[in-house]
């Protein structure tokens, strides 16, 4: 998964912009699969054949970036947030445009109130405005060009985590199969992060009977987090099974099959339930006539910022069980 996840991080795929990032993950799930597309909105659509129920897996391509809005005579760059990276972290941060022009986050070094997308503009290094605009023009985007690596024993640390390990945890599931009882299609969706749009189509397209989304989710287990809620959930105690967020409350059926799926294999669950985000699975909920979905979410730290934290061992369980569930008749 380390090797899926470091050719990921080179490619610049931010939400509503997904062309790069589709085309990787469409490369990488092929040898694994019967069938594999693109659709006009950009999402991968995968199918493993099988004889049983109709079973949709989903993780977004998409991740927070930034589009260009000015370019300011003195050859500053403004910006609007595309998703929602996190203003007060991004200071300092390294970003890549699309065709390769690499620039810095900044802000004017004498303030020092609470900062926003206004008062942030990137740096490319350009003399004046005429120099930035013979590279780039409003329109064009970027996103955190930060490493991918590992940071003491166990645990990962990248720009994109945020949705990439659902991504690569469906790969390695599927790449492992000894058999297929269920008919499998997997949805790498576009436009999470701002409207779930991507696996609205998707869910359309495939009209499955049951569906999982593989998300990642907040931590609470850092300083002077509230650790009475809304959350309750920590880096390396295993996969989070998503009872309820702000926008779905998922399956019961579903719950109880992925449930045992992490029985069987003697993986540790977390439980998540709160009234905060959302993920592919409220638009899978609602397709056509609906389907019993809900979400599998990944710990992860620091989410939507140019180093977001996750552990090694959180991602092999959320495989194994995902094979385990794939591998498993559903009834
Ligand atoms: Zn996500």
């Amino acid at each position: 998964m380390y090797e899926m996840l470091k050719k990921l991080n080179g490619v610049v795929s931010p939400t509503g912009q997904e062309e790069a990032g589709s085309k990787v993950v469409a490369e990488m799930i092929a040898p694994f699969v019967d069938e594999v597309r693109i659709d006009p909105i950009g999402n991968v659509i995968a199918h493993k054949k099988g004889n049983g129920k109709r079973v949709m897996f989903a993780a977004h391509i998409d991740c927070v970036g930034l589009m260009v809005t000015y370019i300011e005579d003195g050859g500053f760059i403004r910006f609007a947030p595309l998703g929602g990276p996190r203003p007060d972290t991004m200071n300092g941060a390294r970003v890549q445009f699309f065709d390769g022009t690499i620039g810095i986050v900044c802000k004017d070094d004498a303030f020092t109130g609470s900062v926003t997308y206004d008062k942030l503009f990137i740096d490319i290094g350009a003399k004046d405005g005429d120099e930035v605009k013979q590279k780039l023009r409003i329109g064009d985007y970027a996103t955190f060009d930060s490493p991918l690596y590992q940071l003491g024993q166990s645990r990962l640390v990248g720009p994109y985590m945020d949705d990439r390990l659902g991504i690569v945890t469906l790969i390695k599931a599927v790449s492992e199969l000894k058999n297929c009882p269920n008919d499998l299609w997997f949805a790498f969706t576009v436009l999470e992060e701002v409207s779930s749009a991507g696996a609205k189509t998707a869910a359309t397209q495939i009209d499955a009977e049951y569906g999982v989304a593989v998300d990642v989710i907040f931590c609470s287990d850092v300083p002077d987090a509230k650790k009475d809620g809304p959350r309750d959930i920590q880096l390396g105690k295993g996969p989070a099974i998503k009872y309820m967020d702000r926008l779905t409350i998922s399956s019961p059926k579903v719950n109880r099959l992925l449930e045992a799926a992490a029985e069987r294999k003697g993986i540790a669950l977390q439980r998540e339930a709160h009234n905060i985000g959302g993920s592919d699975s409220q638009e899978m909920q609602r397709a056509l006539g609906g389907m019993y979905a809900t979400t599998l979410s990944i710990p992860l730290r620091y989410m939507h910022t140019p180093a977001e934290m996750c552990e090694i061992s959180d991602l092999e369980d959320t495989a194994a069980m995902l094979r385990e569930f794939m591998e498993t008749e559903i009834k």
